[in-house]
């Protein structure tokens, strides 16, 4: 067993989620399947894009570590149950995904005051100021892929 590590590999649609989470925000509703669905077929075409500059013995994907910040409004069950659907008859068939969610933390331009944010409010705790900086919760990464070898 072996393990690939790539550090934050950026997703290839990250625009297309943000787009997704900003109509999310106004509308509550973008489909949120398609969102954790277009999430799960970038995650699993940058594994296989990994595996080819693999030599040939690293064949089959145990488990897939991704990062996912607040942010992007990821539905962990929607997402599971997408990357399921779409791996069957690939290389990543017996695979899992493990998805690590990073809250959203935010530091205060005005007070200097930094803070979890809760629901989406974005303004600060401390004196109300919308001038806040985000420090955690963009994430978006695929950080291991583990690999029978
Ligand atoms: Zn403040």
């Amino acid at each position: 067993m072996s393990v690939l590590t790539i550090l934050r590999h950026a997703f290839q649609n990250k625009t297309i989620a943000f787009y997704c989470y900003n109509a999310y925000l106004k509308t509550a509703a973008c489909g949120k399947d398609m969102h954790e669905t277009s999430i799960a077929q970038n995650i699993i075409a940058i594994v296989q894009e990994t595996l080819k500059e693999q030599p040939a013995s690293a064949s089959s994907v145990k488990t897939v570590r991704v990062v996912i910040g607040e942010m992007i409004a990821v539905v962990p069950e929607l997402l599971h149950h997408a990357y399921d659907s779409l791996v069957s008859n690939t290389q990543l068939e017996q695979s899992r995904l493990e998805i690590s969610i990073i809250p959203i933390s935010a530091h205060c331009l005005s007070c200097d005051y930094t803070f979890g944010l809760k629901e989406f409010d974005f303004s600060c705790p401390g004196c109300h100021s919308s001038n806040i900086e985000v420090q955690t919760g963009n994430e978006f990464f695929i950080k291991e892929i583990e690999v029978e070898s």
